[in-house]
């Protein structure tokens, strides 16, 4: 099959069913079948992605290609450059089909927060696809794509993966540049792929990871050939379950997969164990002083002068940045920007942020005390399955309930997958694995042995 010809079928696929999910802000038709005959033309299939159609969350920018962040402020940006992750994908030859929905600024967990649309879980059309990356979940899991990018700063990939029925990966903090991803809260934020299986979350990460010059952050670690993972092996591994995360709050059949995947680890060999995080409780509270803390100094830039959208009617200049500011940014996104104001604000700096961040200090150890002993903590993603829309926007706090999984995480900086395992009221349910810093080949191998 040519590319062309792939491209037309995910196209297809896309019209057909489109109407019903809107995973995509920006579908990128023709430029992608234009891509995809260069391709065909040049013959050059060198490497696994090269031809391959993928979805990109709409917070990564692609050059020339309009830019949103799921936000009216945006609504007109089109970037002059493209993220180092895009950089590579061209190079890898890849087919960027389109630009993927998602909570404004990927501030939410269940793409409601859209300036635009709501996504739609393609299991249940009456059901959320999780979020922040929604649109990229519910694209690949309704065929609109071969795979896609997400970004995760609480849990943005990992929990609408497992809502949708997808594999999605958030690599090691410093795994993969964050070079042209805008930023939400910067020293949590990760990309990382979302795919059909774990073969493919191998070969993406393969070749969107590694040092990156234009970004400070990135880890000039070496990087392996992730697909040499790919072997069913887990014979002497130690598994962490910790309790905190199977406790009150977790739904029943949430935590019967978790067991039950427990279960079949140790019949092939590994070895599970109940464990402890003591400071689980407090990581979720931190994160929401952290993130917003970030995220009101990241946001600041958007005044209506450098980026996308500016009011239409102001007095002076001060008025030019309330307007665009006031009409440009959704509820949650203005929700953020005060929370972190207020943070960060003298005289509360102390009392709030810097408390946050010793707690961040506290989760991290209680990570690296579990690695001293464990290989692989094993855990929820979610304390549920995907849940109906509406059911949650009224209520930020509970809808901030739905990453207690998956903040700690973020928290440490350490890479986590999550798979699907199995089903319950026809909804999948998946699990999370958590690895050590760096350690994305051993996530790999135990997910490629469990799927
Ligand atoms: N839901 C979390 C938040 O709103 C995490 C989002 C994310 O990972 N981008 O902050």
């Amino acid at each position: 099959i040519s590319s062309k010809e792939l491209t037309l079928s995910v196209i297809e696929r896309i019209q057909k069913v489109e109407d019903k999910v809107r995973a995509y802000v920006t579908i990128n038709e023709e430029e992608a079948l234009k891509n995809s005959e260069e391709v065909d033309n040049t013959r050059d299939f060198s490497t696994f992605l090269s031809g391959i159609p993928v979805a990109i969350k709409d917070n990564i920018c692609t050059y020339n290609l309009r830019t949103t962040c799921s936000s009216k402020i945006l609504e007109n940006f089109i970037p002059p450059y493209d993220a180092t992750v895009i950089k590579k994908l061209k190079t890898n030859n890849a087919v960027i089909i389109g630009k993927t929905n998602m909570d404004e600024f990927a501030m939410g967990s269940s793409t409601e927060n859209s300036a635009f649309f709501p996504t739609r879980n393609p299991w249940d059309q009456t059901r959320v696809p999780g979020g922040s990356s929604g649109g990229s979940a519910a694209a690949v899991a309704a065929d609109e794509c071969i795979y896609a990018l997400g970004s995760d700063t609480g849990g943005s990939i990992r929990q609408p993966a497992n809502y949708c029925g997808v594999v999605g990966l958030k690599p090691t903090y410093g795994r993969v540049s964050r070079y042209g991803l805008v930023a939400y809260a910067s020293s949590l934020d990760q990309i990382g792929p979302i795919t059909k299986d774990v073969t493919d979350c191998a070969i993406v990460l393969n070749s969107i990871c590694g040092w990156d010059e234009k970004d400070s952050t990135s880890a000039d670690v070496p990087v392996d050939d992730f697909t040499k993972y790919l072997v069913e092996d887990v014979r002497g591994l130690r598994v962490g379950i910790p309790k905190e995360y199977m406790g009150e709050g977790i739904d029943e059949d949430v935590k019967s997969a978790v067991l039950s995947t427990a279960k079949l680890l140790e019949k092939m060999g590994a070895f599970c164990e109940e464990i402890s995080l003591p400071h689980t409780e407090y990581a979720l509270w931190a994160y929401y002083i952290i993130a917003p803390a970030e995220a009101s100094s990241n946001l600041a830039r958007y005044d209506g002068i450098r980026y996308g959208v500016r009011a239409k009617n102001y007095d002076d200049l001060i008025d030019l940045y309330k307007k665009t500011r006031s009409e440009g940014f959704g509820a949650e996104v203005k929700r953020r920007i005060m929370l972190g104001t207020y943070a960060l604000s003298a005289g509360y700096y102390d009392a709030y942020y810097l408390k946050a961040q010793k707690v961040r200090t506290l989760v991290k150890r209680d990570f690296d005390r579990a690695f001293e002993k464990y290989d692989l903590i094993l855990s929820p993603v979610a304390p549920s399955t995907a849940f109906k829309i509406g059911e949650m926007v009224d209520d930020p706090l509970k809808m901030y309930m739905s990453d207690v999984c998956t903040i700690p995480v973020n928290m440490a900086g350490l890479p986590a997958i999550s798979i699907p395992v199995s089903f319950s009221n026809a909804l999948p349910v998946g699990i999370q694995l958590i690895g050590k810093a760096f350690g994305e080949g051993t996530l790999l191998k135990v997910s490629y042995t469990l799927e």
